[in-house]
């Protein structure tokens, strides 16, 4: 079977390609690739360099940060599937639209959503990349269990008194603003007494205390919050109605994740096949049955991801993405390990200066158990494949 693109989709892929051509910054030739989170490897060390923020601010001045959007907010009114041309192509080329995605891929819809007027006005600078925006969602005893958040906030006149603890917060350390979801009815059930708060990361205190990944990168922080005040007209949509947006948020995360786990599957299958060739491996029977192994699970990923999007632009849920986050960050993470292997005694070296291929198997092994965990854990998504797809009743 051949899949083609409409007459459409081929001019704006052609318009993508020239200004990808012309704009793309010579940084990302370095390659950004594999199990890949950008910062990492950035040699300045630092989570957010310069040169991507000026790459993120040239995309939404051209229209390309989010094709989908208005003009005004760095888009160009694409379709569904002219974003999911966009996104294929970006993922081709290895090149990120930007190095903190919370503000243009989870704040940005919330509140454009659930945000009143004056909310609405800071979703440009976050699109643009202008803001920088953590989330505060998970706790020391909430993550996968998010709505028993512990973060309380209580009424004082018109403002809010935060007290609590964040943790995992990526990007707290850079970040000039915080989504913060806070316990505001302590005596409701839980999903129904959290709300929703922007808070200022510069707020007296707020302490951030930055915490480093097993590949040595800092990415996230502990946020500790003791007596912060909130002006109250930073609520984002209702009192304790937070849950809500915490959905939206979530979804918001996981629409476009398959893509981009599909292509960084695709970008290791085709690594593997390099280094195979490079150690004299590419002719042992084994090997050549291993890696084909994994080629064929990137292109049914690939075909699944096509038939999710298919409902998904047709305006109905999508269970097939959690299959595919799941399957796109455990395969991946089997791939990099494999490389490892075929690396011999090269595999346990992460030192970039004295690794093989700077130490790039190694790190992106180290890096692909967050790809795991990050956006949902695999055994979450496990579960809701149970429930909603195979119709399975909760453990
Ligand atoms: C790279 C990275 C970036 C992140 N960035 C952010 C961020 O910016 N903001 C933020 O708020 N959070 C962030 N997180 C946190 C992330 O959302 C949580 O780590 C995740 O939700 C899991 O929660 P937890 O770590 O508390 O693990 P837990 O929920 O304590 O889970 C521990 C283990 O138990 C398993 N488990 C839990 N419940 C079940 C169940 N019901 N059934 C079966 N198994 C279960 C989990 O899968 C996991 O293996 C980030 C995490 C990573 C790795």
């Amino acid at each position: 079977m051949h899949l083609a693109w409409g007459e459409e989709e081929v001019t704006f892929h052609e318009e993508l390609c020239a200004f990808l051509d012309e704009h793309t910054p010579p940084e990302f030739e370095r390659g950004f690739d594999y199990a890949g989170e950008a910062g990492d490897t950035d040699e300045s060390g630092e989570v957010v360099p310069a040169w991507a923020r000026a790459w993120q601010a040239t995309l939404f001045d051209h229209g390309w940060m989010i094709p989908a959007y208005p003009p005004e907010l760095g888009g160009r009114n694409a379709t569904l599937v002219q974003t999911l041309v966009y996104l294929e192509e970006l993922a081709r080329r290895r090149v990120l639209r930007s190095f903190h995605y919370p503000g243009y891929g989870i704040v940005s819809p919330s509140l454009l959503e659930f945000g009143n007027d004056e909310q609405k006005r800071l979703v440009p600078a976050a699109v643009r990349g202008d803001t920088i925006w953590c989330i505060g969602m998970s706790e020391p005893n909430a993550g996968s269990d998010l709505a028993g958040l512990q973060t309380r906030a209580t009424r004082d006149g018109d403002r809010f008194i935060i007290n609590g603890q964040k943790v995992w917060t990526s990007y707290a350390m850079v970040a000039q603003k915080c989504f913060v979801y806070v316990r505001t009815d302590p005596d409701a059930p839980k999903h129904k007494g959290i709300s929703l708060l922007i808070v200022d990361m510069d707020t007296p205190g707020i302490e951030v205390r930055p915490l480093r990944h097993l590949s040595r990168a800092a990415h996230f922080a502990e946020v500790f919050f003791t007596d912060v005040e909130v002006p109250a007209e930073n609520i984002v949509g209702e009192v304790n109605d937070g849950w809500r947006i915490t959905q939206g948020s979530l979804a918001h995360e996981r629409a476009g994740l398959w893509v981009e786990g599909v292509c960084r599957l695709d970008a290791t299958v085709s690594g593997l096949i390099e280094v195979a060739r490079r150690r004299g491996l590419d002719q042992d029977a084994a090997v050549r049955r291993d890696i084909a192994t994994m080629y064929e699970q990137a292109s049914s990923l690939r075909a699944l991801g096509y038939k999710g999007f298919a409902s998904f632009a047709q305006g109905s849920s999508a269970p097939e993405h959690s299959y595919m986050k799941m399957a796109t960050s455990e395969i991946g993470k089997a791939a990099c390990e494999y490389g490892m292997q075929l690396q011999g005694a090269y595999g346990l070296v992460a030192d970039p200066e004295r690794g093989e291929e700077n130490g790039r198997w190694t790190n992106y092994f180290f890096m692909s158990f967050a790809n795991t965990i990050a956006g949902g854990s695999s055994e979450i998504q496990r579960n809701i494949i149970a429930q909603r797809v195979l119709g399975l009743p909760r453990s």
